[in-house]
Parts: C-alpha cells; structure tokens; sequence
C-alpha cells in the first residue's frame, strides 16, 4: 500500500478530517497511511452539516458538508489508501504495531501496521435513550421525531404556526428552540437537567418565552410517546411524577453526544486503554497509555470538538510518529 513499500504504515480508523489530517501529515512525512472508514465516504460529520463554517480560518463562506468535499480530494491526491465500508475483525498487540484483520467492501483484509490511529469520532444520541419509553418505537418510525442537531433548519418553512417539542438543554437545543420559534412555530422546551447552553441564545430564548412563542418545562422529561395521525403526543414527568401531556406536530431530540470507542471494547488488545466518560484519554502526542496507540478528534476530546482541533490532532499525531520512527 502507499508509494514506498518498505516505509512504515500507520492504519488510521475512521476517515472524519482528523483521521484525513493524521494522513495527509504522514504521507508527507514519508510513510504509508491506510484509512480503514465504516461509512461510503470520507467526511464524518462535516457531511450532514450543510450550513456555512465560520470557525476554520481562511474558509470563511464554505459549507462544512463542502469542506468535506475538498479535504477527501486532498486525499485522493496522497499516496494515502482508503477503505471505505469497513468493519474491524480482529485486532492483535505485536511488540512493535498491531496486526489488523478487517473487511472492507465485503472483501476481507489483513495489516501489519506499526501504529494505529484511532479517530472514530463522536454521534448525536438519540434512539438508544428514549427506546424504552412506552410508544417509542412508531413515533420514532413516523419520522416526526429526530436527533440530529441541525435537521430542523431544512423543514423551518413547514413549522409555521406548528406545535414542536425541543428535548435538551445545551446550545444544540436552545437554537433549535429559537429557529423553529423564529420560523412561527409555538415551542414546548423540555429539560431534565439545568441548562447549559450559552448566555447569548438563552437570552434571545428568554425573550422568546417573554412573547409566549416558547414553553419551558424545566426539571421535566420526556416519559412515553403516543403517535396521532398528523403528530406525537408526549407524556411529561416532573420530579418524577407523570404531570401532563401535550400535542406537538414535530419532535427534535437535542440530548448530547457520544465518542464512539466502544467498538474497541471487543477486542483484547485494547482491554487496558484508558478512557474518561468513553473518550479516549491522550497525552499532548495523542499518545494513548498503549503502545504505538493514538487517538485523535473529538473520541478524544470531549471539551473542544471542532474542525481545527481534530485537523492539528492528526498533524500532531503524525509528527509524533515521525519523530520516534525517525529520531
Ligand atoms: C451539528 C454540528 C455542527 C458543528 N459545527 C461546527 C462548526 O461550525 N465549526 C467547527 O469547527 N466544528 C463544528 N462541529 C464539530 C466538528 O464537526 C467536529 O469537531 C469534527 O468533524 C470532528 O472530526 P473527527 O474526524 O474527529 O470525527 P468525525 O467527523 O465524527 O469522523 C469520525 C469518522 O469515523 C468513522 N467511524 C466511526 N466509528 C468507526 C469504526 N468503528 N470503524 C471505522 N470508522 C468509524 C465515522 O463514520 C466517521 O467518518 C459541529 C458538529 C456538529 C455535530
């Protein structure tokens, strides 16, 4: 794989930008990078977010979903290889790399790398925490409800005049709260916990409640779901008491992330490594506490997710590697 057979390959798990800035970094460097990628593209997240990027300097009108474009054909101008639709098999410690067994496309693959770099990043939640909840499952299936941060923006023009349930309390909630306010829509806030989203939008929300344009159900959470014709009933219960229902015609879920590391769980290898919450705890090398371990982006960040993070995580990684292979 890669332009020089005898340099060392690094197998880099997930193809967001900081696995496609730890490869692009190691190519350069002179050594082989392979990108093991579960979905059909590279990109990540930065693919469903279709709204202008103002925090990567010198990009200021490019879509994130556009950036994705352009890192992934950045890519394809390296020596670095890709394997799209792929799932880890097995995965074994050598005294000095790993040996990897994956299958990519349906065809099954084997590695020797000399270090693995994992950045599998982060997912909204969503299903997984309301599941249990009495009428779940045919309210999620009518396709009324859904968890990813900003999947109102395309439907704003149809919320006017709409009842609309906003479950969260950090920043993705409390924007969600005010667009779907903004766009006419009456708005049923609910948080279980304090909020903990930003001053600014909890002021413009504040004014919104001030006008009647949104209800805040504070301490209170969502305890089952009916589905109606043309919309989703939802039970309330406050301090864990069942308290009322009410009608919404739409429902957007705005309740947190999750690194996705626990695939690692399954392997033996990686019984040892340290994580904190799930995330994958590193030091400033992005050095996991095993060896010839990286982990780079948002697993390993729970604090500072954004794009220029996870591009110098994977700079950093790719130069760590190259000093120790190199001296
Ligand atoms: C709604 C939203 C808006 C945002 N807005 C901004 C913004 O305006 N500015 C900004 O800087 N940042 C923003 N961010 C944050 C930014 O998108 C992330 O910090 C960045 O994309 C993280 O990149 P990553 O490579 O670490 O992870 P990801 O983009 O999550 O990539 C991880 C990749 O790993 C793959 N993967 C996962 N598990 C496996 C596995 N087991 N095997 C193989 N592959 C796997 C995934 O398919 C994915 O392709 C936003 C995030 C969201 C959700």
């Amino acid at each position: 794989m890669g332009k020089s057979p005898s340099s060392p390959l690094v197998g880099i798990v997930g193809g967001g930008v900081a696995g496609m800035s730890c490869a692009l970094w190691l190519t350069q460097l002179g050594h082989q990078a392979v990108i093991i990628e579960r979905g059909g593209q590279l990109g990540g997240q930065l693919l469903g977010i279709n709204r202008a990027n103002r925090w990567v300097l010198g990009l200021p009108d490019l879509t994130s979903a556009a950036m994705a474009k352009r890192y992934a054909g950045h890519i394809a101008k390296t020596s670095a290889s890709v394997c799209l639709n792929s799932q880890l098999l097995a995965i074994e410690a050598l005294p000095d790399g790993y040996q990897i067994q994956f299958a990519s496309d349906s065809e099954a693959k084997s590695l020797t790398v000399q270090a693995l770099v994992i950045a599998t990043g982060v997912r909204a939640l969503g299903a997984e925490m309301f599941c249990g909840l009495p009428g779940f499952a045919p309210a999620y299936q009518s396709g009324l409800m859904s968890f990813f941060p900003l999947d109102h923006l395309d439907k704003l023009t149809a919320l006017n005049d709409r009842q609309v349930a906003v479950i969260g309390g950090g920043d993705n909630a409390y924007f969600t709260a005010k667009d779907t306010a903004m766009a006419g829509a009456h708005v049923h806030l609910i948080m279980r916990s304090p909020a903990t989203a930003q001053p600014a939008v909890r002021a413009e929300v504040s004014a919104l409640i001030s006008q009647g344009r949104i209800t805040e159900y504070g301490g209170t959470e969502a305890a089952g779901f009916r589905l109606r014709e043309q919309g989703i009933d939802v039970a309330l219960k406050k301090n864990n008491h069942a308290d009322q229902w009410i009608s919404v015609d739409r429902l957007f879920g705005r309740i947190g992330f999750a690194p996705n590391s626990e695939f690692l769980d399954g392997f033996a290898a990686f019984s040892k490594l340290h994580k904190h919450g799930g995330y994958i705890s590193t030091s400033s090398d992005k050095r996991t506490n095993l060896p010839w371990l990286y982990a780079i982006g948002d697993v390993a960040n729970a604090r500072h997710q954004a794009v220029v993070v996870a591009i110098a995580d994977g700079a950093v990684a790719a130069q760590d590697f190259n000093i120790r292979k190199t001296g």
